[in-house]
């Protein structure tokens, strides 16, 4: 049997990049999968129809993160649907760089209520709902730990956040035996990061000297969400073809 047969997943920001490729390996190894997104519903639709085309099953739900309420709803309507939910995955990320000097407050709030706060919110939602062998899975990101060039303070600031999060709520919820981890992906091909120019400036900080395939977390997503990776919790695990290094 398949690693994830009969569990119940959730991913927030699925229709595209690494949240998609998540989606798509969870379906593939034997899970239910619900996501949401914020604007790409035609996307979405896709992803759903290539899951339940070749036998798997997904459901799509518009919901932005940013509005918790929206959030904890499509949380127990994907309850409601496939009836239980074993896995999280918060994903849902944005990326707004600016001059510190030109920082717009708004893009603090806005950063820090999709990339910190709906984390926060979602785990509380999903949580209620979780067993034992529960999981919670959060893209954080290398930047949590080495920025490496300007105007990216807030969202730095954004990963730092989730990764202190996740050893607290590690803490929350060890003793109901549901594990909590971070992923820390470093510079990933995904709409995100698109730039070619700022590729070739990524490409010189990474000792492979590529970016990282959206498939390649979603590989770890997948590790961390199935059974043999019940002993990992309130960790930051780093993928980043070197970045760090
Ligand atoms: P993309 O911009 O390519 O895709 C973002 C996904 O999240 C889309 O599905 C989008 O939905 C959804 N989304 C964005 N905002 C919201 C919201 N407010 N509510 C619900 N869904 C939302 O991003 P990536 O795939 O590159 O990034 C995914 C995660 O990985 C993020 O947390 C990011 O910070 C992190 N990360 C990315 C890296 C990279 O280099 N790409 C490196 C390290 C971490 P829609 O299509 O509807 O807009």
């Amino acid at each position: 049997t398949k690693p994830l047969h009969e569990k119940v997943a959730i991913v927030t920001g699925g229709s595209r990049g690494i949240g998609a490729a998540i989606v798509r390996r969870l379906a593939a190894d034997g899970a239910a999968v619900a996501f949401t997104y914020a604007n790409s519903s035609e996307k979405a639709d896709a992803i759903v129809a290539e899951i339940e085309g070749s036998g798997g099953k997904a459901l799509a739900i518009k919901a932005d993160s940013a509005d918790a309420a929206a959030l904890r709803k499509a949380i127990d309507r994907a309850v409601d649907h496939f009836g239980a939910l074993d896995i999280l995955v918060n994903n849902a990320g944005i990326l707004l760089l600016n001059k510190l000097e030109d920082f717009p407050l708004e893009d603090f709030d806005r950063m820090f209520a999709v990339n910190v706060r709906a984390v926060f919110a979602g785990t509380q939602a999903a949580a209620r709902h979780m067993h034992e062998g529960g999981r919670i899975i959060t893209i954080g990101s290398v930047v949590a730990d080495r920025s490496g060039f300007p105007t990216s303070s807030v969202y730095s600031m954004t990963k730092g956040a989730v990764a202190a999060m996740t050893r607290g709520l590690a803490r929350d919820l060890g003793p109901r035996g549901i594990t909590v981890n971070t992923i820390q992906p470093g510079p990933t091909e995904t709409d995100m990061n698109s730039d070619p120019a700022s590729h070739e400036m990524l490409k010189g900080l990474m000792a492979l000297g590529r970016l990282g395939e959206d498939r390649e977390i979603a590989g770890l997503a997948a590790y961390l969400a199935s059974p043999e990776a019940a002993f990992i919790t309130g960790a930051s695990l780093t993928i980043d073809g070197g970045y760090l290094a």
